[in-house]
């Protein structure tokens, strides 16, 4: 397959680039490189030099850059255009949400824009959007979201992910454009920039530095391993049905107090020193709006394309520690 992936180089892009190229296709990654992108994540899978690869191209363009992205798609003729590229931080968009706007809205609608225009055949490519479920804001008791919840975004990250649903949604039911959304529970693992829960406790933990956590910890998050989000952004191009919106999660809710006591479980396991990991951890002052608890149901999704997720939640976050851990020990040897 002929893919274009934007977002290439940050957590979520950077897996799914690894597995396509693994699996042959060819892929040409879009990405501006902002603060939590990185050539480095696609350090294992992308010559960092010449010769080029032939099955992988990159461009450091910024989705909104209507002219520079028609003509990248124009030229690739891609089947299937896997967008990605926004900005992630609920808490950064707290602080300001132009930029969040921006990317994710306007730059959604020019995706959305050149992958109407980019085709010389007459079948146009498949636009897959990967969203999230905080569009659909907090749940509460035991009840899960499904594509039938109704969309009560929180945050103003959550606020302009809901809008670009509705411009995609809008592309397909006026103009046919062939797309499919995604609606990702958090996603968790390797490559991520250390900003978010898992990473950054990770991270802070490995320098011995405070590990905040907000207000009470008791809010609950259905953590997805990304490479299980990756194989059902597959199982959807291969048979996912045009049109239709898909909730990915995994079952799997945790509390963030319990997720960051088991890093602290495993960084003692793995690290095997005395070290009271959980005395780092620091309650700080609540996120304004934060949502209590995501939970979804992603029956639609294994019913239409037989996925399931296999990664537990001890292996899953297992893995991702070691992988912080081998990252921060090339740093330091790096530095001495
Ligand atoms: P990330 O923040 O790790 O990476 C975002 C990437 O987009 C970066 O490489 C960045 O350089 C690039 N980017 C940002 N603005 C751009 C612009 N204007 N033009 C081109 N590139 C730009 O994000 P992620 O966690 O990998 O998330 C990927 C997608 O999945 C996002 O759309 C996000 O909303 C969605 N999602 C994420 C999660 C999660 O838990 N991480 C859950 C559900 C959905």
């Amino acid at each position: 397959m002929n893919i274009i992936v934007t977002g290439g180089a940050g957590f979520i892009g950077s897996t799914f680039v690894r597995r396509a190229l693994r699996q042959g296709h060819k892929v040409t990654n879009i990405d501006k490189l902002t603060y939590a992108g990185s050539l480095d994540n696609l350090r294992d899978c992308v010559n960092p030099t010449p010769p080029p690869q032939p099955n992988y191209r990159f461009f450091q363009e910024d989705v909104c850059d209507r002219p520079a992205i028609l003509s990248i798609l124009s030229e690739a003729q891609p089947e299937v255009i896997v967008h990605m590229a926004a900005e992630t931080h609920v808490d950064r968009s707290i602080e300001c949400a132009d930029q969040f706007v921006r990317t994710n809205v306007l730059g959604t609608q020019a995706m959305l824009d050149a992958a109407l225009n980019c085709s010389k055949k007459s079948r146009k490519p498949l636009f897959l959007y990967i969203s999230t479920d905080e569009v659909f804001g907090s749940i509460p008791g035991t009840g899960r979201f499904s594509e039938e919840s109704p969309y009560r975004p929180n945050s103003p990250y959550a606020a302009s992910k809901a809008a670009s649903d509705f411009l995609v949604r809008s592309y397909r039911n006026t103009y046919g454009l062939r797309t499919i959304t995604v609606n990702a529970s958090n996603n968790y693992g390797p490559y991520q920039f250390p900003e978010k829960l898992i990473p950054l406790s990770i991270s802070n933990a490995l320098k011995k530095l405070p590990i905040p956590i907000y207000g009470d910890g008791m809010q609950v998050r259905d953590w997805l391993y990304v490479e299980d989000h990756v194989d059902a952004l597959f199982s959807l191009i291969d048979k996912g049905r045009e049109g239709e919106s898909y909730c990915i999660g995994a079952d799997c809710e945790r509390n963030n107090l319990d997720v960051i006591r088991q890093i602290c479980g495993l960084l003692s396991q793995k690290l095997d020193d005395e070290f009271d990991y959980e005395s780092l951890i620091t309650h700080v002052k609540d996120r304004l709006g934060h949502d209590l608890r995501y939970a979804t149901d992603s029956s639609k999704l294994r019913t239409h394309t037989e996925w399931t997720p296999t990664t537990s939640f001890e292996e899953g976050l297992s893995k991702t520690v070691d992988w912080y851990i081998k990252k921060s020990s090339n740093n330091c040897s790096t530095k001495s």
